[in-house]
Protein backbone atom coordinates (compact mmCIF):
# COMPACT_ATOMS: atom_id res chain seq x y z
CA UNK A 1 0.00 0.00 0.00
CA UNK A 2 1.33 3.64 -0.88
CA UNK A 3 -0.16 6.97 -1.02
CA UNK A 4 -0.80 6.38 -5.05
CA UNK A 5 -3.05 3.34 -3.92
CA UNK A 6 -4.79 4.90 -0.90
CA UNK A 7 -5.85 8.03 -2.89
CA UNK A 8 -6.97 5.50 -5.93
CA UNK A 9 -8.81 3.63 -3.30
CA UNK A 10 -10.94 6.20 -1.64
CA UNK A 11 -11.76 6.94 -5.00
CA UNK A 12 -12.72 3.58 -6.53
CA UNK A 13 -14.96 3.30 -3.19
CA UNK A 14 -16.63 6.63 -4.10
CA UNK A 15 -17.58 5.20 -7.85
CA UNK A 16 -18.67 1.93 -6.23
CA UNK A 17 -20.88 3.59 -3.80
CA UNK A 18 -22.15 5.78 -6.35
CA UNK A 19 -23.22 2.82 -8.24
CA UNK A 20 -24.65 1.16 -5.30
CA UNK A 21 -26.16 3.85 -3.73
CA UNK A 22 -29.81 2.94 -4.35
CA UNK A 23 -29.41 -0.51 -3.34
CA UNK A 24 -27.38 0.66 -0.30
CA UNK A 25 -30.81 2.81 0.51
CA UNK A 26 -32.85 -0.11 -0.44
CA UNK A 27 -31.86 -1.83 2.59
CA UNK A 28 -31.51 -0.01 4.65
CA UNK A 29 -35.24 1.19 4.12
CA UNK A 30 -36.34 -2.47 4.83
CA UNK A 31 -34.44 -2.44 8.74
CA UNK A 32 -33.46 1.73 8.96
CA UNK A 33 -34.22 4.94 7.59
CA UNK A 34 -33.37 4.33 4.24
CA UNK A 35 -30.53 6.76 4.07
CA UNK A 36 -27.27 4.74 4.21
CA UNK A 37 -26.46 5.02 0.70
CA UNK A 38 -27.23 8.93 0.58
CA UNK A 39 -25.26 9.03 3.50
CA UNK A 40 -22.52 7.07 1.95
CA UNK A 41 -22.74 8.84 -1.20
CA UNK A 42 -22.20 12.53 0.60
CA UNK A 43 -19.79 11.43 2.66
CA UNK A 44 -16.84 9.28 0.00
CA UNK A 45 -17.62 12.28 -2.27
CA UNK A 46 -16.60 15.17 -0.08
CA UNK A 47 -13.56 12.45 1.05
CA UNK A 48 -12.40 11.74 -2.44
CA UNK A 49 -12.53 15.51 -3.28
CA UNK A 50 -10.54 16.08 -0.04
CA UNK A 51 -8.16 13.41 -0.39
CA UNK A 52 -7.85 14.71 -4.18
CA UNK A 53 -6.70 18.52 -3.03
CA UNK A 54 -4.29 17.20 -0.39
CA UNK A 55 -0.48 16.56 -1.10
CA UNK A 56 0.25 13.84 1.25
CA UNK A 57 4.18 12.36 2.46
CA UNK A 58 2.02 8.83 4.09
CA UNK A 59 -0.80 6.67 3.43
CA UNK A 60 -1.76 7.50 6.64
CA UNK A 61 -2.62 11.18 5.49
CA UNK A 62 -4.73 10.23 2.93
CA UNK A 63 -6.61 7.93 5.07
CA UNK A 64 -6.96 10.37 8.02
CA UNK A 65 -8.26 12.95 5.88
CA UNK A 66 -10.85 10.42 4.42
CA UNK A 67 -11.95 9.58 7.78
CA UNK A 68 -12.37 12.94 9.32
CA UNK A 69 -14.02 14.15 6.37
CA UNK A 70 -16.39 11.19 6.84
CA UNK A 71 -16.85 12.52 9.97
CA UNK A 72 -18.22 15.83 9.18
CA UNK A 73 -20.09 14.73 6.28
CA UNK A 74 -21.96 12.25 7.59
CA UNK A 75 -24.81 12.05 9.72
CA UNK A 76 -25.89 8.88 10.51
CA UNK A 77 -24.09 5.79 12.70
CA UNK A 78 -21.78 4.98 9.86
CA UNK A 79 -20.30 8.59 9.99
CA UNK A 80 -18.52 8.33 13.16
CA UNK A 81 -18.09 4.30 12.54
CA UNK A 82 -16.05 4.71 9.87
CA UNK A 83 -14.76 7.90 9.79
CA UNK A 84 -12.92 6.50 13.22
CA UNK A 85 -11.78 3.33 11.46
CA UNK A 86 -10.61 5.46 8.34
CA UNK A 87 -8.66 7.77 10.77
CA UNK A 88 -7.20 4.43 12.72
CA UNK A 89 -6.18 2.81 9.73
CA UNK A 90 -4.24 5.89 9.09
CA UNK A 91 -2.80 6.03 12.30
CA UNK A 92 -1.17 3.59 12.07
CA UNK A 93 0.18 3.99 8.79
CA UNK A 94 2.48 6.92 9.11
CA UNK A 95 4.68 5.92 6.11
CA UNK A 96 5.18 6.61 2.18
CA UNK A 97 4.57 2.86 1.72
CA UNK A 98 3.45 -0.22 4.19
CA UNK A 99 3.70 -4.01 3.49
CA UNK A 100 1.10 -6.29 3.74
CA UNK A 101 1.45 -7.32 7.37
CA UNK A 102 1.49 -3.60 8.49
CA UNK A 103 -1.41 -2.95 6.27
CA UNK A 104 -3.01 -5.80 8.26
CA UNK A 105 -2.10 -4.41 12.23
CA UNK A 106 -4.01 -1.05 10.44
CA UNK A 107 -6.91 -3.00 9.44
CA UNK A 108 -7.03 -4.59 12.70
CA UNK A 109 -6.86 -0.92 14.52
CA UNK A 110 -10.00 -0.05 12.26
CA UNK A 111 -12.32 -2.75 13.35
CA UNK A 112 -10.76 -2.21 17.05
CA UNK A 113 -12.18 1.50 16.56
CA UNK A 114 -15.39 0.99 14.96
CA UNK A 115 -15.89 -1.70 18.14
CA UNK A 116 -15.21 0.34 20.62
CA UNK A 117 -17.44 2.78 19.49
CA UNK A 118 -20.33 1.25 18.33
CA UNK A 119 -19.37 -1.84 21.03
CA UNK A 120 -20.87 -4.57 18.62
CA UNK A 121 -19.31 -7.59 18.42
CA UNK A 122 -19.62 -10.32 15.67
CA UNK A 123 -23.09 -11.86 15.03
CA UNK A 124 -25.08 -8.56 15.75
CA UNK A 125 -25.59 -7.57 12.42
CA UNK A 126 -23.56 -4.85 11.68
CA UNK A 127 -20.67 -4.18 9.61
CA UNK A 128 -18.28 -6.10 11.62
CA UNK A 129 -19.61 -8.97 10.39
CA UNK A 130 -18.18 -8.13 7.13
CA UNK A 131 -15.17 -5.94 8.91
CA UNK A 132 -14.07 -8.87 10.99
CA UNK A 133 -13.83 -11.76 8.73
CA UNK A 134 -12.24 -9.35 5.86
CA UNK A 135 -9.43 -8.29 8.83
CA UNK A 136 -8.95 -11.83 9.69
CA UNK A 137 -8.49 -13.14 6.00
CA UNK A 138 -5.88 -10.65 4.98
CA UNK A 139 -4.26 -10.90 7.59
CA UNK A 140 -3.88 -14.52 7.15
CA UNK A 141 -2.48 -13.98 3.59
CA UNK A 142 -0.16 -11.43 4.56
CA UNK A 143 1.54 -14.27 7.42
CA UNK A 144 1.72 -16.74 4.30
CA UNK A 145 3.73 -13.94 2.47
CA UNK A 146 0.92 -13.59 -0.13
CA UNK A 147 0.82 -9.93 -1.81
CA UNK A 148 -0.80 -7.47 -1.38
CA UNK A 149 -3.38 -7.95 -4.18
CA UNK A 150 -4.05 -11.57 -2.97
CA UNK A 151 -4.60 -10.63 0.13
CA UNK A 152 -7.19 -8.04 -0.68
CA UNK A 153 -8.70 -10.65 -2.69
CA UNK A 154 -9.34 -12.51 -0.08
CA UNK A 155 -10.14 -9.66 2.17
CA UNK A 156 -13.09 -9.01 -0.61
CA UNK A 157 -14.05 -12.48 -1.08
CA UNK A 158 -14.69 -12.89 3.19
CA UNK A 159 -16.15 -9.64 3.48
CA UNK A 160 -18.68 -10.72 0.72
CA UNK A 161 -19.47 -14.11 3.09
CA UNK A 162 -19.48 -11.90 5.99
CA UNK A 163 -22.41 -9.70 4.55
CA UNK A 164 -24.26 -12.84 3.24
CA UNK A 165 -24.56 -14.10 6.61
CA UNK A 166 -26.19 -11.25 8.10
CA UNK A 167 -29.54 -12.24 6.07
CA UNK A 168 -30.59 -15.03 8.52
CA UNK A 169 -29.21 -12.52 11.78
CA UNK A 170 -31.43 -10.49 14.33
CA UNK A 171 -30.24 -6.90 15.07
CA UNK A 172 -28.49 -6.22 18.13
CA UNK A 173 -27.43 -3.05 17.44
CA UNK A 174 -27.85 0.12 15.69
CA UNK A 175 -31.46 1.40 14.24
CA UNK A 176 -32.80 -2.25 13.17
CA UNK A 177 -32.06 -3.89 16.63
CA UNK A 178 -35.51 -1.81 17.32
CA UNK A 179 -37.25 -4.24 14.89
CA UNK A 180 -36.40 -7.35 16.86
CA UNK A 181 -37.04 -10.24 15.27
CA UNK A 182 -38.12 -8.24 11.88
CA UNK A 183 -34.70 -8.10 11.11
CA UNK A 184 -34.45 -11.18 10.27
CA UNK A 185 -33.85 -11.79 6.77
CA UNK A 186 -33.17 -8.76 5.50
CA UNK A 187 -29.10 -8.33 4.39
CA UNK A 188 -27.37 -5.56 6.96
CA UNK A 189 -26.89 -1.98 5.04
CA UNK A 190 -23.43 -1.30 6.98
CA UNK A 191 -22.22 -5.04 6.24
CA UNK A 192 -22.93 -4.59 2.04
CA UNK A 193 -20.81 -1.40 1.70
CA UNK A 194 -18.26 -2.98 4.29
CA UNK A 195 -17.97 -5.76 1.22
CA UNK A 196 -17.88 -2.81 -1.02
CA UNK A 197 -15.22 -1.01 0.61
CA UNK A 198 -12.99 -4.50 0.39
CA UNK A 199 -13.92 -4.95 -2.87
CA UNK A 200 -12.94 -1.81 -4.22
CA UNK A 201 -9.71 -2.21 -2.41
CA UNK A 202 -8.96 -6.01 -4.07
CA UNK A 203 -9.51 -3.53 -7.18
CA UNK A 204 -7.71 -1.06 -7.34
CA UNK A 205 -4.77 -3.11 -5.80
CA UNK A 206 -5.41 -5.85 -8.56
CA UNK A 207 -4.50 -2.86 -11.28
P1 LIG B 1 -28.12 5.35 10.68
O1 LIG B 1 -28.53 4.01 11.21
O2 LIG B 1 -27.74 6.30 11.77
O3 LIG B 1 -29.13 5.90 9.72
P2 LIG B 1 -26.52 4.42 8.45
O4 LIG B 1 -27.82 4.05 7.81
O5 LIG B 1 -25.60 5.26 7.64
O6 LIG B 1 -26.75 5.11 9.85
O7 LIG B 1 -25.71 3.08 8.83
C1 LIG B 1 -26.39 1.94 9.29
C2 LIG B 1 -25.39 0.81 9.44
O8 LIG B 1 -24.45 1.13 10.46
C3 LIG B 1 -26.00 -0.49 9.88
O9 LIG B 1 -26.45 -1.25 8.77
C4 LIG B 1 -24.88 -1.20 10.62
O10 LIG B 1 -24.10 -2.01 9.76
C5 LIG B 1 -24.01 -0.05 11.09
N1 LIG B 1 -24.12 0.12 12.53
C6 LIG B 1 -25.11 0.73 13.22
N2 LIG B 1 -24.85 0.70 14.55
C7 LIG B 1 -23.66 0.05 14.69
C8 LIG B 1 -22.82 -0.30 15.81
N3 LIG B 1 -23.17 0.03 17.04
N4 LIG B 1 -21.67 -0.96 15.56
C9 LIG B 1 -21.31 -1.28 14.30
N5 LIG B 1 -22.04 -0.97 13.21
C10 LIG B 1 -23.20 -0.32 13.40
MG1 LIG C 1 -29.72 4.67 8.11
MG1 LIG D 1 -29.91 7.84 9.58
Amino acid sequence: MDIDLARAWVQAITVAVGQHKDHLTQLDSAIGDADHGTNLDRGFTAAAAAVSDLNPDTVGAVLIKTGTTLISAIGGASGPLYGGAFRALGQALDTPAAEPLAFAGALAAGLESIQKLGTAVPGDKTMIDAYAPAVAAFEEQARQGTGFAAAAEAAADAAEEGMRGTTPLQARKGRASYLGARSVGHQDPGATSTALIFRALADTAAH
